[in-house]
């Protein structure tokens, strides 16, 4: 499956629902997901970081769904198959390994 069709998956599914509830309280259930995903890492629970993965992408496509955000398109646009700081595979950033590199 492509991200596109993930995504307008996800809005058929949950696009009504996620618009009656709002791209603020929407993202605040991405943060509790991903909440749950720093747990399942930290358990080093292969099963749950699985299912908490899956969470967090549907999540965070229905935060997009609500912005008017063509994922694929942005990814694409952010990540053309080289790192968007060096523009170079693999990345030759220097430093990079801690949390607030991005
Ligand atoms: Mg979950
Ligand atoms: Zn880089």
């Amino acid at each position: 499956m492509k991200i596109s069709e993930f995504q307008k998956m996800i809005l058929e599914i949950y696009g009504s629902r996620d618009s009656n509830r709002g791209v603020e309280r929407t993202f605040l259930w991405l943060v509790e997901e991903i909440g749950e995903l720093a747990e399942a890492v930290r358990k080093n629970d292969k099963t749950a970081i699985e299912e908490e993965l899956a969470d967090v992408i549907a999540w965070t496509v229905s935060v997009a769904n609500l912005a008017g955000i063509d994922v694929e398109k942005a990814i694409k646009k952010k990540y053309p198959g080289v790192c968007p700081k060096c523009k170079s595979s693999p990345c030759t950033c220097k430093g990079g390994d801690d949390v607030s590199s991005n």
